[in-house]
């Protein structure tokens, strides 16, 4: 096969930070993508309709050239009230679950995951029919910490049977069986949690560009999320939690955690699903399975790919903007025909 169409690819994790970032990375997943939902973590975090609805300008503004639509999300709160929720339902689909502390600008999460605390807005969004989308680590050691958050992604699918949970970003076999268990629990699977091990990240050289949160994992944790992704397992969706930091963010002491994809996520995707002679289900597992999860009918708009080289940039800039991709300098074996991103 030289040639390979992604209908309509939406990518259900993904942040587009603001400013000068959200101009540089916004065209980069506009030009691919139908639609995307965008994390509310920025500084500070989205809690307010005026603030959505600035941001949302921000980004159709950043994307304008393209066909694009994004799909909005706010920061969890234990005080949103039914009354709020209710007015702002239209303007999201989601709302964002942190816990204190575990990834970016995650200091105003959640300090509590106990169930009782969580009750008067989970059970408000259960009712208006709200999903939510969860960052699933304790604050454990770090291999560890998907693991030890499991229960309480138990816990919370016991006690919201009518919730929607997403669990965002799974990275172990455990997260996978606990999937299975739950109507109510869905997962989005990364590009990265798919193709690297704790191997790629440091067992050679340090890689901080391999670096995110929750950390890559053991081979046999990959493995079964590849199992998964390649079968486009129907509760599964593509998420690329693709997390721009500036260069100097990245390359440092304190490296920031967060990986770049988001430009080189439907080529690499397709080489993936290729080399295991998936293809067949790809446009399940980046667009179809999220539409029907979320109930959503996105923008068309067809993604031709080609069987060729595409080295990927060095980085991406824009004035004092500079973004390292994931697998940088490093040669895909698709393209995508007529990208403005690859010339
Ligand atoms: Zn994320």
């Amino acid at each position: 096969m030289n040639s390979f169409v992604i209908n309509s690819a939406l990518d259900m994790h993904l942040h587009l930070r603001d400013n000068d970032m959200l101009k540089l990375v916004g065209p980069l997943t506009s030009h691919h993508f139908s639609g995307a939902l965008i994390m509310p973590n920025l500084q500070p975090p989205i809690t307010t309709k005026e603030a959505l609805l600035l941001y949302k300008d921000k980004i159709l503004k950043a994307c304008k050239a393209d066909n694009f639509e994004p799909y909005l999300t706010i920061f969890f709160q234990v005080d949103y009230t039914y009354e709020f929720l209710k007015e702002i339902k239209d303007e999201i689909i989601a709302v964002k679950l942190y816990p204190f502390g575990v990834t970016t600008n995650s200091e105003t999460g959640v300090s509590s995951m106990d169930v009782e605390v969580l009750r008067p807005t989970l059970e408000s969004m259960s009712k208006l029919n709200i999903p939510v989308c969860v960052h699933g680590e304790t604050q454990g050691f770090v291999m560890d910490r998907e693991k030890e958050f499991l229960p309480i992604y138990e816990s919370l699918a016991i006690n919201f049977p009518d919730l929607k949970i997403i669990m965002e970003h799974i990275s172990t076999k455990d997260a996978i069986e606990l999937l299975q268990k739950y109507d109510n629990l869905y997962a989005t699977i990364t590009i990265h949690h798919l193709l690297l091990t704790l191997d790629d990240l440091s067992g050679r050289m340090l890689n901080p560009h391999a670096f995110c949160k929750p950390i890559v994992k053991r081979p046999e944790d990959r493995d079964a999320l590849q199992k998964l992704a390649l079968t486009a397992h129907p509760k599964i969706m593509f998420g690329s939690d693709s997390a721009p930091h500036q260069k100097e963010m990245k390359e440092c002491h304190d490296g920031a955690a967060g990986i770049f994809t988001a430009p080189i996520a439907l080529q690499l995707l397709t080489q993936f699903f290729e080399q295991h002679g998936k293809l067949a289900n790809l446009n399940a597992f980046v667009s179809l399975n999220a539409q029907n999860i979320y109930n959503k009918k996105p923008i068309e708009k067809s993604i031709h790919l080609i069987k060729k080289d595409f080295v990927v940039p060095d980085k991406y800039t824009f004035k004092d903007e500079v973004v390292v991709p994931l697998f940088a300098k490093e040669t895909l074996s698709w393209s995508i025909e007529d990208c403005p991103n690859e010339q």
